[in-house]
């Protein structure tokens, strides 16, 4: 898969040669590649942005210059999209989406954003990484390199992205590790017993419980099984006797 990404700022990418992007680009999995926008500017001192027409703060990136960066690109059959705090939020039924394409072209703004025509002209979808304004898009453009990339073949295993949290509607189940005690406390049997079926259960009834404590909004899209509906009615009342709650809607479905 490959990613394109318009930046006045490509140094900012030198993240994504770490760990697994770094791997996966070193087996050739996935490629991210950047265009400097300032580089298409035809102005001798390689300016990019001016002020915005009709007055206001700031300044607004030009779109021919972003449009010749785009142009440079091979782009058949590729999709642009636009970071930006106005697009629709991303999440992981979109990462999925996405990772399905061969071949993204992500736009980052800067400063006050870019001129409307050019967006306009080249892109196919906004996407905001969450209801906060940042100073740019190259964060934004990592985060959906990232979170889609994990989905690229052969990028992760198959195991690691089949019972994480949001990848089939619920949130993980706690993770335990070596030591089996650390400061008095010890791993939970079950984990220790060997038994497969004994394991899983008890981590599927974990993900019901910490989706219901922390995020019960999932719960709601989630269709349990007779016997996990069971587990969550003990779980339900369990919460209510034991554990003070500050807002008790948090839990009411
Ligand atoms: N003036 C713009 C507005 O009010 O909608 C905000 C511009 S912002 C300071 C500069 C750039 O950062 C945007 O063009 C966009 O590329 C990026 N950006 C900022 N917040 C973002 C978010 N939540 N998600 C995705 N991109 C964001």
């Amino acid at each position: 898969m490959q990613f394109d990404v318009l930046t006045l700022f490509p140094e900012m990418f030198v993240t994504t040669k770490q760990s697994i992007l770094g791997k996966a680009q070193e087996k050739n999995l996935i490629k991210i590649n950047t265009v400097n926008i300032r580089d298409f500017s035809n102005n001798k001192h390689k300016k990019v942005d001016d002020t915005p027409y009709g007055g206001g703060a700031g300044m607004v990136i030009m779109p021919d210059v972003v449009y010749r960066a785009y142009k440079s690109i091979e782009a058949k059959n590729a999709k642009v999209i636009y970071m930006s705090p106005q697009g629709k939020t991303l999440n992981q039924e979109k990462v999925v989406e996405l990772s399905k394409q061969e071949h993204i072209i992500i736009l980052c703004g800067h400063y006050e954003g870019i001129d409307q025509r050019v967006i306009d002209k080249i892109v196919d979808e906004e996407i905001s990484i969450g209801d906060y304004v940042l100073t740019g898009g190259e964060l934004p453009a990592m985060v959906l390199i990232d979170s889609v990339s994990r989905y690229v073949e052969n990028v992760l295993t198959q195991e690691s992205i089949k019972e994480e949290t949001f990848s089939q509607g619920l949130l993980e189940y706690p993770q335990y590790t070596r030591p089996e005690i650390f400061e008095g406390k010890e791993v939970p049997q079950v984990l220790l017993s060997g038994h497969h079926k004994n394991i899983s259960d008890w981590r599927k009834q974990q993900s019901i419980k910490v989706t219901f404590l922390k995020r019960p909004d999932l719960l709601k899209k989630y269709k349990l099984s007779k016997d996990e509906q069971e587990y969550l009615e003990k779980i339900k009342r369990s919460v209510d006797k034991n554990t003070p709650l500050k807002n008790k809607k948090e839990v009411e479905f």
